[in-house]
């Protein structure tokens, strides 16, 4: 059985087509002219994120390609399309509305082209989709984009139910206390609606602690919660279920043994599969499944992780029991 079905965890900026990514960043002028497509292949794939020539990050360069309303249209569009046909019924794409205004764009007008894209999708396939706006952690404190990310709820909030599903915290986990973005998610909260939360990824496994202390629907990652067993009893108590992406995780080795899932499915928590960045993990969610069950995790607990996504959506209940038929 194909239990692939259910993504919660995938970001639009790292899941490009990487075709139409190199036309753009031609057209764009974000690389040089002359580079070839294997240069910028290298360079999204490459392990070091850095690319000192034009000190951008992978990240950085993707969202130059998407600062209009027709590249983040065609790009949310086509990533939709490519899960549909993958066998996706319903898939959460989050990316952050405030990396998309160099331009001059709003943040909600960005979001209203991602939303313009995920409605046409649904009108023309039989997927189901829902967009995250994400907050950014950056700088060294959060006051640093405190008024962006501000921004980022009030456009979310205006697309909530019509398009936007939730919201999220991405970015650099480490970069200041995480404690400190408490008060932003406090008024997504307080407002009624779904949040998810980066955490204990690439940070310490007390963000943990400090995520929960925000109280959201779903932690993204978690993985370093196996640091203590106090991290791993809290999540267990909140019920919170977590959005695992073991090849974004493991990119460097490729060693799907080493990630901790299996530990966290035989102590469990309540683990979703994921895929995180298409590009920049070279993955998709069926290779998620498949990896997994390679390494010796069962049908049974694949399937119940399936049906964990299903369950941690951020969708109507009727959306829910639509998509458990289809299941
Ligand atoms: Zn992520």
């Amino acid at each position: 059985m194909n239990y692939a079905r259910i993504d919660l965890h995938l970001h639009l900026d790292g899941s490009l087509n990487i075709g139409w990514a190199y036309r753009k960043a031609l057209q764009r002028k974000v690389i040089p002219e002359n580079e070839s497509f294997e240069v910028f292949y290298d360079r999204l794939f490459r392990n070091n994120t850095a690319h000192s020539a034009l000190s951008i990050t992978k990240f950085d360069l993707v969202c130059d390609l998407l600062q209009d309303y027709d590249d983040l249209y065609e790009a949310t569009y086509d990533l939709c399309r490519r899960l549909n046909d993958l066998g996706l019924i319903y898939a959460e794409i989050r990316f952050a509305s405030q990396q998309h205004c160099k331009k001059g764009m709003t943040q909600s007008e960005v979001l209203k082209a991602v939303i313009d894209a995920a409605e046409d999708v649904m009108n023309d396939f039989s997927i189901k989709v829902g967009i995250i706006n994400c907050l950014m952690h950056k700088g060294d404190s959060v006051s640093f984009n405190y008024e962006e990310n501000l921004e980022s709820i009030k456009a979310g909030e205006q697309y909530y139910g019509r398009g936007v599903c939730g919201f999220d915290l991405a970015g650099f986990e480490n970069n200041c206390p995480y404690a400190d973005y408490a008060p932003l998610f406090e008024i997504v909260r307080n407002k009624g609606m779904h949040f998810t939360l980066h955490a204990a990824e690439m940070g310490e496994g007390s963000h943990i602690l400090d995520a929960l202390a925000m109280r959201p629907d779903r932690i993204g990652h978690g993985i370093n919660c196996i640091q203590d067993e106090r991290y791993i009893e809290a999540l267990k108590e909140a019920d919170i279920p977590l959005e695992v992406c073991v090849s974004s995780n493991i990119k460097n080795t490729r060693n799907y043994a080493s990630h901790p899932i299996r530990y966290m499915l035989e102590r469990g928590l309540k683990v979703t599969i994921n895929t995180d960045n298409m590009i920049f993990a070279q993955s998709d969610l069926a290779n998620e499944y498949r990896q997994l069950s390679m390494i010796g995790v069962s049908d049974e607990l694949l399937e119940k992780c399936m049906y964990n996504s299903l369950d941690a959506a951020f969708c109507s209940d009727e959306l829910k029991s639509e998509l458990k038929k289809r299941l």
